[in-house]
């Protein structure tokens, strides 16, 4: 679809060829703005995640592999369904993302990306760079997970730096980076919004009785871009009616269900103590927008401990014979607390397998 991009802070609008993620008056993060209404999507019918590019920005993806992941019932609950992202070809739905700013970087003429990222982020960027022949720079906080060091070195694209400080600060070194060595900053941004948000036209084709949609918040550009995408359904007759949307946190990096709890617009830094490394995040850039749309779906926050998650990992993968990472099975873990009715249709997402 043809679009522009408008700065969320300041309101400049710049044209799709501008080049970057970031507003270059007052560096406020972007946003895609389509010039047309959303178009009705014969989501039933769709096979594979390009069934989805007539709502996403124009651009050249066809050559990379990416989502159209299962979803599964639960053997122990009818109710129960899981949306399996380590289908993906890096184990987590960070690849929906990052084909399409791996494409814009390849478009616009860079020859590196740069991110921040707690891990699987940049193992699925640095992947697609390799496809892309582009190279890709890492910034990862202290106490990254060397497993997941191991793996973004092995693609053969990235080089990976382990700063001191936490996610929030790498953030800002991938920021300064990009401006000083003209490299394509990615990240939690508005590109990869768009590609993520495709997660809610496949759940609510495979599941259109869905009634509530249970998703693990680390930056939080999953729930904001699965938002986006059923808000653009509902406004183009794609569906009809929303499933609430339940944020999902580690209790020891809680700092959008707090923000929940308390009533409170405002989402106050929490340094992250928990070994869901992927959703170790103590100010998510998307918190506000996470809490847009916990309101407007009548959806609600929870926080899981790692012990919670551990045994949900250990049950999830004598189901399924598959190891998802602790974040990754979070959902799962509020399951547990929820109380659903016998209508009830619950998808969780497994968002990342990469342990
Ligand atoms: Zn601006």
């Amino acid at each position: 679809m043809e679009y522009g991009l408008i700065c969320t802070i300041c309101k400049s609008r710049y044209d799709s060829v501008f080049g970057s993620q970031i507003c270059k008056k007052c560096h406020g993060i972007l946003e895609v703005e389509y010039k047309a209404s959303p178009k009705k999507v014969d989501i039933r019918a769709s096979k594979s995640f390009w069934d989805f590019e007539s709502v996403l920005p124009n651009g050249d993806y066809k050559h990379y592999i990416v989502g159209g992941t299962r979803l599964v019932r639960g053997e122990s609950n009818d109710n129960v369904y899981m949306k399996i992202e380590p289908e993906n070809p890096t184990r987590s739905f960070k690849d929906r993302g990052s084909v399409i700013e791996i494409a814009k970087a390849l478009e616009y003429g860079y020859s590196e990306i740069v991110c921040a990222s707690t891990g699987n982020m940049a193992y699925s960027l640095a992947y697609y760079s390799k496809i892309a022949g582009i190279k890709a720079k890492i910034f990862m906080g202290e106490g990254a997970n060397q497993n997941k060091v191991a793996k973004i070195k092995s693609v053969g694209s990235a080089s990976v730096h382990i700063i001191n400080g936490d996610f929030t600060k790498a953030e800002d070194l991938a920021k300064s980076y990009a401006e000083k060595h003209d490299a394509f900053l990615t990240g939690d941004y508005c590109y990869r919004e768009e590609g993520q948000k495709t997660i809610s036209y496949e759940v609510m084709g495979q599941l259109p009785d869905v009634t509530h949609i249970i998703i693990p918040v680390g930056n939080a550009t999953l729930i904001s871009g699965m938002f986006k995408g059923l808000v653009e359904m509902v406004a183009s007759g794609t569906i009809t009616r929303m499933p609430r949307l339940i944020a999902v946190q580690a209790s020891g990096s809680d700092s959008v269900v707090e923000a929940f709890r308390s009533g409170s617009n405002a989402i106050k830094y929490m340094k992250p103590k928990t070994k869901a490394d992927a959703i170790a995040v103590g100010l998510p850039k998307f918190g506000l927008q996470t809490l847009d749309a916990i309101n407007k779906t009548g959806g609600s926050a929870i926080s899981v401990t790692d012990a919670e998650m551990e045994r949900m990992q250990h049950k999830f993968y004598e189901e399924f014979g598959m190891v998802a990472e602790l974040g990754g099975v979070a959902s799962l873990a509020a399951l547990e607390k929820m109380r659903l009715s016998k209508k009830d249709r619950a998808v969780a997402i497994i968002s990342g397998a990469n342990v």
